[in-house]
């Protein structure tokens, strides 16, 4: 290799983190005001829901908190915490301490904020960190979720294995991500891209977990038709911003994609340390 080298995940523009960092210190506002303050997709419980995103959003983070179960007491680390919404509805549901990390400065600042305004700050922090180095010792948290973070980091076992080092054994990691399917490879601008399911499942084992639910929600994550068509209304109203962080044909692919949705899939798993 030559000095001027660069990993798979490198472009002449920089690294898959400068990147990830860009887009939400950039559109974390724009996303929400579209989207809500949970950053991540809704989970309706069948046909006869017919919940708005933000109350999906949130169901979502409940299947993740009825899996983790967490004890009080416990201490539980986010990974790729957006801007806290999961962690609080965490420690509002169990009396745990929630520790959020994120490598968006930004979001940090207004989680913590956030928690301070919900006098949640004595249980819930967020700190500024990249998961592939985290700045916590071995052995010390109870818990921990990845919640649709997993997805902008290229190297998936290099994360799993450290959030692995920082938990103690027998806690449980709660996994929420997207991923493609064979006829669909998920990727975004070098900032987004999964593997495919049994893939997924394999990283999760390599980097040491023991697997013990891994199940695909996909069909969960597909929102009603009505919530469809108010999520593109929005969408078109803030077309230019939104235009901004995708360029134009990303966004007539996402309007498209709504329209005719589910072309990559959705996974929850469960896996502890021995
Ligand atoms: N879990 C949150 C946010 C999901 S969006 C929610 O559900 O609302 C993805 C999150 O992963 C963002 O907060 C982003 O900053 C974070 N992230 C992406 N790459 C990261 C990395 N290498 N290290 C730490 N956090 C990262």
């Amino acid at each position: 290799m030559t000095s001027g080298a660069q990993t798979n995940d490198d472009t002449a523009e920089g690294t898959t983190e400068d990147k990830v960092v860009d887009f939400y210190d950039n559109f974390t506002e724009v996303f929400r005001e579209i989207w809500g303050d949970n950053l991540h997709v809704g989970y309706w419980h069948d046909a006869d829901d017919q919940a708005p995103v933000e109350k999906a959003t949130d169901q979502l983070t409940d299947q993740l908190i009825e899996r983790l179960a967490p004890q009080p007491g416990r201490r539980i680390l986010d990974v790729g915490c957006g801007i806290g919404q999961p962690a609080f509805r965490l420690a509002g549901a169990a009396d745990v301490e929630v520790v959020g990390v994120s490598i968006s400065k930004y979001q940090v600042g207004r989680a913590n904020e956030r928690a301070a305004e919900l006098s949640l700050a004595g249980r819930v922090s967020f700190e500024y960190a990249d998961a592939a180095e985290l700045p916590f010792p071995d052995a010390s948290f109870d818990g921990a979720w990845a919640f649709e973070s997993l997805i902008h980091m290229p190297d998936k076992e290099k994360v799993l294995r450290e959030i692995k080092r920082v938990l103690r054994p027998g806690s449980v990691l709660v996994l929420a991500d997207m991923f493609s399917q064979p006829d669909t490879e998920l990727t975004f601008q070098d900032i987004i891209s999964s593997p495919e399911m049994g893939d997924y499942r394999a990283v999760i084992e390599k980097a040491g977990f023991t697997v013990r639910e891994f199940t695909d929600i996909t069909a969960n994550t597909l929102a009603p038709q009505a919530v469809r068509e108010t999520i593109i209304a929005g969408l078109l109203a803030r077309k230019d911003d939104v235009i901004a962080m995708t360029g134009p044909e990303e966004f007539a692919r996402m309007v498209d994609g709504i329209r005719v949705p589910n072309s990559y899939g959705y996974l929850l798993a469960t896996a502890t340390t021995d």
